[in-house]
């Protein structure tokens, strides 16, 4: 059994490892000329060195803005690479640092082909998958085969803009948090930030330091109890653009800025899948999949980290362990019918619930039963539910004390099981 892997993120990572441990022969392709995905910082945006997309989003500031603690891989817990490490919210080196460490922990390195772009992959008959790279040094372009693929390219590199009125009169700079490295080039400007999902929040913190003002544009209950520096001004939804720097909101106010800072997230895209393999994004869904990664009519292809909201290593854990199962022949997916209707089922349930059809891939909520049931079907582990207490309890911080939610604190179950966050400085 021959299985490519494709990206060497987090989710490729924790793909390769559980392959491997199957005895499988595994070939992981990374673009980039370094391990961890997103984790790994550059000052670069735009294209690269070989003209091909830069792929990360990650910005010099950041810190985790959810506890390490819900974020590893079941079989590589934080104690086992930093025993010392006592802080829950930590830097994007440090989660860089725990990615290497578990290459290295379970030889995964020598998996990795390195600066492999991979531009094409189809199915030939039922049982084999072509995969073509370009090896970037070289220009070399290389096909080979494979049993199973398991698409890893995370969802963090397509920007996703919203529609806005008379977009075309604003002469400003305009920009995606895609492409945000610092706070630098913001000193003394009027930025104005539309949404607040993690990086519009994070981003006016960071912002805010730096402009004149930030004006934070957004249609979120949360952000109304949310603090932030004076020089934060909250507004709804964007309607318009008036002239060359003046924009009008929902509410009929308007403000003038000289940036635009879109937070307003991605696109799901697979520019390297042959329309023979059969996968369409239709609103915003990855179709036809049976639980948001396996491939209803292919299963030998499926798709690591495609939901969000989620703690997203345990997730990439439980999704390949589930994956790995089924591979084993350890369970067997129900028929092609029943995927088909279970999906149709979930569909139907969340509009239901009133949850907007773009968002199907959208958890929050409803991760933990997404885990259960994963583990239920494959019979294998679960991710505890502490997951979603922890997330619960961060989201309940943040709120509170959005400026320093983060700041010298650590997470603990207190004597009643409730999880807490204690100062380090009122030990
Ligand atoms: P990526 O890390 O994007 O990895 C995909 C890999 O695939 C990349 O290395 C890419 O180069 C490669 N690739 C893509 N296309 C190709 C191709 N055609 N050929 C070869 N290689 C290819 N999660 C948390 O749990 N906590 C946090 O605090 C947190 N903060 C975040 C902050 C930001 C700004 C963002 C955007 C996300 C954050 N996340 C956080 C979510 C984060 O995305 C996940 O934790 C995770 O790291 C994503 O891993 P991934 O492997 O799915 O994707």
């Amino acid at each position: 059994m021959r299985v490519a892997v494709i990206g060497a993120g987090a989710a490729g990572l924790c793909a390769a490892k559980n392959v491997k441990d199957l005895g499988f022969q595994c070939d992981v392709f990374e673009m980039r000329d370094t391990i961890g995905g997103i984790w790994v910082f550059t000052e670069q945006v735009g294209m690269d060195a070989y003209g091909y997309t830069v792929h990360t989003p990650m910005y010099k500031e950041l810190s985790t803005n959810l506890p390490k603690e819900v974020m590893y891989f079941t079989d590589f817990p934080w104690s086992v690479p930093f025993p010392q490490k006592n802080e829950s919210f930590i830097t994007r080196g440090d989660v860089l640092d725990y990615l290497n460490k578990y290459a290295d922990h379970f030889n995964i390195r020598p998996l990795v082909k390195l600066n492999c772009l991979v531009r094409n992959i189809c199915p030939v008959g039922d049982t084999c998958w072509e995969v073509t790279y370009l090896y970037k040094p070289t220009q070399e372009t290389i096909t080979e085969s494979y049993n199973v693929v398991m698409v890893c390219n995370g969802h963090y590199n397509i920007p996703a803009y919203p529609e806005i009125l008379f977009q075309e009169l604003f002469q400003g700079e305009k920009q995606h948090s895609r492409d945000y490295r610092h706070n630098g080039s913001y000193k003394g400007k009027r930025v104005l930030i539309i949404g607040s999902g993690p990086s519009g929040v994070d981003l006016t913190i960071q912002i805010s330091q730096v402009a004149e003002y930030v004006i934070l544009s957004n249609h979120s209950a949360t952000v109304a109890k949310q603090t932030y520096r004076e020089n934060v001004i909250k507004k709804p939804d964007v309607c318009r653009i008036v002239d060359h720097e003046t924009v009008e909101f929902a509410d009929g106010t308007t403000c003038k800025c000289d940036v635009i800072l879109y937070c307003t997230g991605y696109q799901y895209s697979f520019p390297f899948l042959d329309d023979s393999c059969g996968v369409k994004i239709e609103n915003a869904a990855v179709q036809p999949l049976y639980k948001h990664m396996v491939h209803i009519q292919r299963p030998t292809m499926c798709f690591i980290g495609l939901p969000y909201l989620v703690a997203a290593f345990l997730m990439f854990d439980i999704q390949t362990r589930y994956y790995c199962k089924y591979l084993e022949g350890s369970f067997k997916l129900p028929s092609t019918q029943d995927m088909l209707e279970d999906t149709e089922e979930e569909k139907r349930w969340r509009s239901e619930k009133g949850i907007p059809s773009n968002r199907f891939h959208m958890m929050g909520l409803l991760e933990q039963k997404y885990y259960d049931n994963l583990a239920e079907e494959a019979c294998i582990a679960r991710v505890p539910s502490v997951v979603a207490k922890i997330k619960f309890a961060t989201k309940d911080r943040q709120t509170e004390d959005l400026k320093n939610y983060r700041k010298d604190r650590y997470v603990v179950l207190d004597d009643k099981n409730f999880v807490i966050y204690k100062s380090y400085s009122s030990r």
